[in-house]
Formats: structure tokens, C-alpha cells, sequence
């Protein structure tokens, strides 16, 4: 099991990082908004454990930020601000679960095992287009039962098509998918990784298409 634990306060990391380790989880720690949001696009998580008073803001945009680009994993927040209205609050804001500081371990780890239960958070795990399987849990693309070997950018862009296969995907929303928010975006990146992974694609007989709509984005189909 792998988690991402957004927290600021050090020895509250470290602490949880010690204690769920003893529980046989790896723990990606990060304390804040931008660098959680660099490790989500990094490594595939099963839990991430989230806090709400980070220094470059509220945890809650980050669960805002995800499931805009349709990333279902499960949230839990855990925070000091306990009210009713704020725990409403960061439930409606798709947060899976809910913790108050301070807390038993035994707690939360009954709460991870509870999000990791439900079945509707989870996504299918592969896509099929034409000949090509996607695994959003794994991130990888095979054709054919073959490995398609792409380096981490096309593999995103592809992952942001598979997951809209069939509708138009802005270029916003795949940079948005493949670029952290300080990378510098050159104009035509996308473009160049679009023909790289065309190209890929056709020389493995993927049997899938991306096409390009002018100024706007790009669409996954099979091919016809
Ligand atoms: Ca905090």
C-alpha cells in the first residue's frame, strides 16, 4: 500500500510516516499543495492523507484539482479543523473520509482499509481501444499483450486520453495532466509529444488514433 501524506507540521509527519510504515505501508510525504500535486503525477497512490492548513493554502483545492482531471483516489482529510460544518464542508468537496486531530492510529488505518473497501471510487482499472490496454492503476500501455515503452510525458498525455477516449480533451486539460504548475509550458510541446506517440502508436498497430482538432485539442478513437 502506497500513501501520500500532505502535511506541513514535521513531527505530525514524521510521526504518522513511523507509524504506518509499521503497517507495512510507503509513505510519499510532502508538505505542500504544489509538490503533492508533482508527487500525484509521479507515483500512483491507494490512500492520500491530506491536511488543510498547508502553507500555499487550503488541502481542499487539491481534491478540487483531482477529481477535475477525473482522478478517483481516495481522499482522506485529516485536520484539526474538526466543526460540523467544515468536516461538510470537505466531504462535499470529495474528501472519501473525514479525521479530527489528535487520533488513534488503529483509527485511521480502519478509515484507510474502509475507503480502500468501496468499490465506486475505484475506476476499471483497463481501458481497451482498438488494440490498445491501458492501465490506469499501473500506468503502463501494452499493445497486443506487448509493453509499449514510453517515456512519463507521452505516457500522460496518453493516460489523459484514455481517460476521455471518444470527446475532445482540451490542450489545456492535457498540459494541465502532463505539466506541473511551474513548468515552463513551450507552445508546441504538445504537439511534439502528440507526433511521438502517433507514431508509436502506428508502428505497433495499435489499431487507436488521436486526432488533432485545430486550436482546440485531441480525441482518441479507433481507428475506423
Ligand atoms: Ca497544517
Amino acid at each position: 500500500m502506497r500513501l501520500l501524506l500532505v502535511e506541513d507540521e514535521l513531527e505530525m509527519a514524521t510521526a504518522l510516516t513511523s507509524a504506518l510504515a509499521r503497517h507495512d505501508a510507503v509513505i510519499d510525504h510532502v508538505p505542500t499543495l504544489e509538490m503533492a500535486i508533482s508527487a500525484i503525477v509521479d507515483k500512483m497512490h491507494d490512500v492520500i492523507l491530506l491536511d488543510r492548513q498547508l502553507p500555499d493554502g487550503d488541502g481542499i483545492a487539491l481534491i478540487k484539482h483531482l477529481r477535475d482531471r477525473d482522478y478517483q483516489v481516495p481522499v482522506i482529510v485529516i485536520t484539526a479543523r474538526g466543526t460540523i460544518p467544515e468536516r461538510i464542508g470537505g466531504l462535499d468537496h470529495g474528501a472519501d473520509d473525514y479525521i479530527t486531530k489528535p487520533f488513534a492510529i488503529e483509527e485511521l488505518l480502519a478509515r484507510i482499509r474502509a475507503v480502500l473497501r468501496r468499490p465506486a471510487q475505484r475506476q476499471p482499472i483497463q481501458v481497451r481501444i482498438g488494440h490498445l490496454v491501458f492501465d490506469l492503476d499501473g500506468r503502463q500501455a501494452a499493445v497486443s499483450g506487448a509493453a509499449l515503452d514510453l517515456p512519463r510525458r507521452e505516457l500522460l498525455v496518453l493516460e489523459a486520453l484514455v481517460r476521455r477516449q471518444g470527446r475532445t480533451v482540451l490542450r489545456s486539460t492535457i498540459e494541465q495532466a502532463v505539466y506541473n504548475y511551474d513548468d515552463t509550458i513551450q507552445s508546441n510541446a504538445l504537439d511534439s509529444h502528440i507526433s511521438r506517440l502517433r507514431k508509436k502508436l502506428a508502428d505497433a498497430s495499435a489499431g487507436v488514433e488521436i486526432h488533432g482538432i485545430r486550436g482546440v485539442g485531441y480525441l482518441l478513437r479507433p481507428c475506423p
